[in-house]
């Protein structure tokens, strides 16, 4: 089982921010802004390349829910989203994940 799975199943502790049937939000463990949380589907697949249509609503359900976790997170003036999508990308969960990073004037990359 993948990390953020056993993360999914209650079997690896986390500072969750958000649950619901869909998805899981958490901090980052390795921080690389103010706020730097992941925003995951509760489905196992490996990244955009690996999604199914059955994927879909679990994905749908991550960009419903980032406007209020941002919020609750105290993010005021904006946010950025990246998914890393394979090796080149730097991905090296094997779970998609969105990174939802604020709380600070980003740097522009
Ligand atoms: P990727 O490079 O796959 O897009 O990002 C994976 C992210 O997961 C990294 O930012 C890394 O710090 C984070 N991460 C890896 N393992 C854990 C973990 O066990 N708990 C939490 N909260 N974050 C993790
Ligand atoms: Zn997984």
């Amino acid at each position: 089982m993948c990390i953020f799975c056993k993360i999914i199943q209650g079997e690896m502790p986390t500072k969750k921010v958000f649950e619901n049937d869909k998805i899981i939000a958490f901090h980052d463990i390795n921080p690389q802004a103010k706020v730097h949380i992941l925003v995951v589907p509760k489905i196992h697949f490996i990244n955009v390349d690996d999604m199914r249509q059955e994927h879909v609503e679990y994905l749908t359900e991550c960009f419903v829910q980032i406007p209020q976790i941002a919020k609750r997170a105290g993010i005021k003036n904006g946010y950025r989203l990246i998914i890393n999508n394979g090796e080149d990308a730097g991905q090296l969960v094997q779970h998609l994940h969105i990174h939802l990073m604020g709380g600070e004037q980003l740097k522009i990359c």
